[in-house]
């Protein structure tokens, strides 16, 4: 049996993309996924490109797992591993690869990861290095083989791409168009799910409320419309999705949640920073009033609605003023959960040659005083919820302490507490007893 060893980095998107493709090497060419590279076949890297600091770890992770793999299978008097990288690097930067690390010899996009089984036969037949990282016309999703294997929680590509160019950011460049899938393909996908064992169904997109998807009568549904009908489909116990842009926000986004029980009471909205000036700079399309209605209407439709966002600081041009829009935002919303970076320069955006750089030092000295008061918000909701009663979908045993369970309530919020594995992939009642950082605890209603 041939092994391989997969390493995903960045989004969820791309934890989507890996499960994919290991699940479409198993089907086609029999590859079994390992988590000892040593033993691998195939060594294949799942790239982000978001900051200059992903894509320098990549190379250093790529030579050392190299040496380690190609010491191993020497010892072993095996041939040497396929050496792969795909993801949005392998996107934006191509055959580079091939210079900057010679023994990778397959490059591959995020749109033409279905052609992998094509090209790794081509590779076995022939020396040499391959790459394919066009945005590819056929669409990936009618190749790959349906996932056999699927936990409590199953993801969900439903929306891919961006048109909005912000000025930081790649993702245009490596993920091409928005381009959203059809309705009766992702209604069929979330069916196999379920019939999987699947209880929560998390619909991906880079931007995902930008979905406009057609159903076979040609009838055009926004992401509220086609979380209408998913909720239709019988099994289905949870729903949630990520990410939205506030530029694409829509009225009856925000009544879904009074509607549909399923529907999960977590909303990820990147504002990015708190000044108007910045986010105009960003090219974000919204203002910081427009984001602070919609963070109202939501909280309005249910008090247990729980806010994520991103921010980015040391934008350049940001002043210290603008920086003060950002905490004052923070202080305004009290979010329950951020990611928060610095700036990073990314070459080919608009940004990349913005004048009037932050000095690196201030933009830490911003980004650990956001930080700690985006900490103390998180702790502060965490603590708000003990004494209720939380849905926990039990996702296995939890890292730390016997006996303990660990699972994700609606607002996904992580939650340990004790229990039997019978409980896990159920969603069980939780009476929370305390609030931590980046957690809770609590007691099950029914303990055994
Ligand atoms: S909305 Fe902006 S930040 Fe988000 S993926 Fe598109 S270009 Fe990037």
């Amino acid at each position: 049996m041939k092994k391989l060893y997969i390493k995903n980095f960045g989004c969820q998107m791309n934890e989507y993309d890996t499960s994919r493709i290991v699940e479409q090497l198993r089907v086609s060419r029999g590859y079994q996924r390992t988590d000892m590279p040593e033993q691998a076949d195939l060594v294949l890297f799942n790239t982000c490109h978001i900051r200059e600091k992903a894509e320098e770890k990549l190379f250093s992770e790529l030579g050392r797992l190299h040496k380690l793999v190609a010491t191993a299978r020497q010892a072993a008097g095996q041939e040497p591993a396929l050496f792969g990288v795909g993801g949005c690097v392998a996107q934006a930067t191509g055959e580079d690869i091939f210079r900057r690390a010679p023994y990778v010899r397959l490059v591959f996009g995020p749109q033409t990861y279905h052609r992998l089984p094509i090209m790794l036969d081509r590779l076995q037949r022939e020396d040499g290095h391959l790459c394919d990282a066009e945005i590819a016309p056929e669409s990936k999703f009618d190749e790959l083989p349906q996932s056999q294997e699927v936990g409590p929680i199953a993801s969900v590509t439903v929306q891919e791409g961006c048109n909005k160019f912000c000025a930081f950011c790649v993702v245009p460049y490596t993920r091409g168009r928005e381009w959203s899938r059809p309705v009766a393909d992702i209604l069929q996908e979330v069916r196999h799910l379920v019939a999987q064992g699947a209880v929560e169904i998390q619909l991906l997109g880079q931007n995902v409320n930008a979905y406009q998807g057609m159903d076979s009568s040609g009838l055009t549904h926004d992401l509220a419309l086609l979380i209408r009908k998913i909720a239709l489909l019988p099994g289905v116990e949870r729903i949630r999705f990520v990410t939205s842009h506030p530029a694409d926000m829509t009225d009856d986004l925000v009544e879904i949640f009074a509607d549909i029980p399923q529907l999960c009471t977590y909303f990820h909205l990147p504002i990015q920073s708190g000044s108007d000036r910045i986010l105009q700079r960003m090219g974000r399309g919204h203002s910081r009033e427009a984001y602070l209605e919609w963070i109202a209407k939501l909280r309005a439709i249910h008090p247990d609605m729980a806010i994520a966002s991103d921010f980015i600081v040391g934008f350049p041009g940001e002043t210290e003023e603008d920086f003060q829009e950002t905490l004052r935002l923070v202080e305004q919303v009290s979010f329950d959960h951020a990611y928060s970076f610095c700036y990073s320069a990314r070459p080919g955006t608009q940004a990349a040659t913005l004048p009037d750089p932050v000095p690196s030092q201030v933009s830490t000295a911003r980004l650990a005083l956001l930080q700690e008061r985006l900490n103390f918000h998180q702790l502060l909701r965490n603590q708000q919820r003990v004494g209720h009663i939380e849905e926990v979908l039990v996702e296995g045993a939890a890292k730390k302490g016997s006996g303990e369970l660990t699972g994700r309530t609606p607002g996904f919020r992580k939650v340990n507490f004790p229990g039997p594995a019978a409980w896990i992939g159920q969603i069980i009642p939780v009476r929370i007893s305390e609030g931590l950082p980046n957690s809770l605890r609590g007691h099950a209603l029914n303990s055994p």
